[in-house]
């Protein structure tokens, strides 16, 4: 069995680059979206809640406060997994969640064609 792992067959063109920064963009849409919208969310939830139940839930706040923790470990993983559109690897060093440029090949976020 031939075995070609070779990573560099891999030809982005600028459009590839663009669709992956429109990507990136959608990805952080999303973690900014979750990271300012769990406040308002709870507090939606809690007047909800209070309408339906006459008062707020024993278990509201545990639920809350679980539910918001995995949403929000959700969105950052989705985001932490962004991949370089030049190296394929991933954009964000660990533990980071903002960038400028690839922790990997340097390429800097928005750079229209990703050759060297
Ligand atoms: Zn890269």
């Amino acid at each position: 069995m031939l075995a070609d792992s070779s990573p560099s067959m891999r030809h982005d063109s600028p459009t590839n680059a663009a669709q992956g920064w429109a990507d990136l963009d959608r990805r952080e849409l999303i973690y900014v979206c979750v990271v300012f919208g769990f406040v308002p969310a709870l507090l939606i939830a809690m007047l909800a809640a209070t309408a339906l139940f006459g008062d707020v839930p024993s278990w509201f706040g545990w639920a809350g406060g679980a539910g918001g923790m995995a949403v929000f470990f959700g969105a950052s993983a989705y985001l932490q997994g962004f991949r370089c559109p030049r190296c394929g690897e991933r954009f964000f060093a660990p533990s980071r969640n903002t960038s400028k440029a690839c922790a990997h090949c340097n390429l800097r976020r928005g750079t229209a064609s990703p050759s060297s």
